[in-house]
């Protein structure tokens, strides 16, 4: 069982609370595109301003160049859309580690994490001073505790006390209860760009689930692996062989992954490219495969119309281009007419569920990508253990003041 100390059970009135957040969205022109990340922390922020605490947020953004400020990557907007949200000024602080000047129930934002050196390496200095800046630590950010960095882990170390914020408690609970008995049969889809970043999910997974579905990039390297062309696609050499492997251990265990049979490809990589329709055995060394096609998209249909359970992450094309988000627009209402259980997670997938308005059509709703496929895949995630382990020191203490 997992014991994590609950921002319940301490008296923050007055304390100085830094919690971490993932506002890693996708921002367009300096506007937010999806805040579903952001709406979802608000919980997390009210109760604790409640408690009459200061509140520093915490929060990365994209992957700047360590030790710079670059504008293109600042929180900016981020504070302009907590500040309405939450209807009350947020200021974004750019130098906050030397430190935040606070009355209580007052809320600011640290500049993003990532433009302090130390912060990807989980360096103990840069650790240990943010630490410094609070009485207390609340990891919210379920979709950075795969992450062992600085403000995700290396903080939580050094804090006085560190806690586990509501949105990381209902993430962890949901996706435990949903995931230890589910209704059978199970469909896994795991699309997006590479099979690198996705592989130990993808290992565990077609062990996991009845059906594993795989799309976009991932289903090219796929295809390569079945001996087809994918011409100009996006795939990976390297994980060819590794791909192949997946392929029989899915096929042994009686859930064959199906490839697409049809694709939507292009010359370019564009969204203004000519799209065409082609068998998949009919790929020219200059084509780009973008999105699968019409016949796929029924044969993958009719696998999820059979799910009791689904479990989604990734798109199954470049879903961003209008001519090639068929497949996953298909994708998207095909969960949600489904009577299954359905779980989806991860920043492009929260994209499309946006996109093609079916956000109160999915049983729920994960902020987490990696963290997400991590957690699917029965991995214990970093900043969750260290959190155990301050719980386990904070009870400690805390018995120890009983005496
Ligand atoms: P990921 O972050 O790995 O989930 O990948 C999401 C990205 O994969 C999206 O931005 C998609 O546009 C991209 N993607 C999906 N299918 C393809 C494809 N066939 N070729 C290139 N990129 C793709």
């Amino acid at each position: 069982m997992t014991i994590l100390v609950k921002i319940a059970d301490l008296d923050l009135s007055g304390k100085r609370v830094l919690v971490r957040e993932d506002y890693n969205v996708p921002i367009k022109d300096g506007e937010i595109e999806d805040d579903t990340r952001i709406y979802a922390s608000l919980l997390t922020l009210n109760k604790i301003l409640d408690t009459g605490a200061k509140v520093m947020i915490m929060s990365h953004l994209g992957r700047p160049k360590e030790g710079e400020f670059d504008e293109a990557f600042s929180l900016a907007p981020i504070a302009k859309c907590l500040s309405s949200l939450l209807d009350r000024k947020v200021p974004l602080v750019k130098d906050w580690l030397d430190e935040i000047d606070m009355e209580n129930r007052e809320i600011v934002l640290c500049e993003n994490v990532r433009f302090e050196t130390g912060e990807i390496a989980n360096e103990d200095e840069l650790a240990r001073k943010m630490a410094a800046l609070c009485n207390v630590y609340v990891n919210d950010a379920f979709a950075t505790a795969h992450r062992v960095q600085a403000s995700t882990h290396g903080v939580a170390k050094y804090a006085p006390v560190s806690a586990a914020g509501p949105l990381l408690i209902t993430e962890l609970k949901t996706l435990s209860r949903a995931l230890k008995d589910p209704a059978k049969p199970m469909v896994a889809v795991v699309g997006g760009s590479k099979v690198s970043s996705k592989l130990t999910i993808l290992e565990s997974l077609s062990k996991k689930v009845d059906q594993l579905i795989v799309g976009g990039g991932i289903a090219n390297t796929f295809l390569k692996a079945a001996g087809y062309n994918v011409g100009k696609s996006l795939y990976e050499e390297g994980l060819v062989e590794k791909a192949k492997k997946i392929m029989a251990a899915a096929k042994e265990s009686g859930g064959e992954i199906p490839l697409p049979v049809d694709v939507v490809c292009a010359k370019e990589f564009s969204a203004h490219a000519d799209a065409s329709i082609k068998g998949i055995e009919n790929i020219e060394d200059d084509d780009m495969i973008l999105d699968v096609g019409p016949e796929t998209i029924a044969r993958f249909t009719d696998i999820l119309g059979q799910a009791q359970t689904i479990v989604w992450n990734g798109p199954l094309g470049v879903f961003e281009f209008d001519r090639f988000s068929a497949g996953t627009r298909a994708l998207a209402e095909s969960i949600a007419i489904s009577d299954a259980f359905s779980i989806a997670g991860g920043g492009d997938t929260l994209s499309a569920i946006t996109k093609f308005g079916v956000s109160n059509k999915i049983s729920y709703i994960s902020t987490g990508g990696g963290a997400f496929l991590e957690f699917l895949g029965g991995k214990k995630l970093p900043a969750v253990a260290i959190l155990e382990e301050s719980a386990r020191a904070w009870a400690a203490m805390e018995r120890g003041r009983e005496y």
